[in-house]
């Protein structure tokens, strides 16, 4: 079963519904098996990895990541909390969006920094590997594997059960 691609998302490959799909440029680790909402029919989120099959980007255990988000944050807030300051100096009015903008840039400085320092201890080193644990699990149950390969999932054959494999073989050859 193929997704037809679309613009701004997917549309189900049972019923047609438009799903809004996550961010492609995010690397999200779960089961990309979700469930469009209006037929309860299954499909692939294409943001969502399983990393027994796919691993990690190697971005995630690099301390620079974080620090890089830190700076973004940085340049954030300060261009974002200059236009506000000035906006009320100026005009005793503010553009809502500034002051949130700046907010998030203090944010992602945060989030920057604890990610830094989780790579730097080894503690992101273990919750990845509880989640790669994670992905192992889903995988061992067959007919988990076979959903995701039937949804268009590239899933190594050695998660696959022989049967299945077999009987995918006897079909090519049968075409
Ligand atoms: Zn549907």
């Amino acid at each position: 079963m193929a997704h037809i691609p679309d613009t701004d998302g997917i549309r189900c490959p049972n019923c047609g519904k438009r799903i809004p799909q996550s961010d492609q440029k995010q690397y999200l680790y779960g089961s990309p098996i979700k469930f469009c909402k209006k037929c309860r029919g299954a499909y692939v989120d294409r943001s969502y990895h399983e990393i027994a099959i796919d691993g990690f980007p190697p971005s995630e255990m690099n301390a620079k990541t974080g620090l890089k988000s830190a700076l973004v944050g940085i340049i954030m807030f300060v261009t974002c909390a200059g236009i506000f300051i000035t906006e009320i100096i100026y005009s005793g009015r503010y553009h809502r969006i500034f002051p949130v903008l700046a907010v998030m840039g203090i944010v992602l400085v945060f989030i920057g920094i604890i990610d830094s320092i989780r790579v730097k201890t080894g503690s992101k080193a273990k919750s990845l590997e509880k989640k790669r644990q994670e992905s192992v699990q889903r995988l061992r149950d067959p007919n988990y594997a076979v959903q995701l390969k039937e949804l268009g999932y590239n899933v190594p054959d050695e998660f696959l059960p022989v049967e299945y494999l077999q009987q995918n073989r006897q079909s090519v050859m049968n075409q």
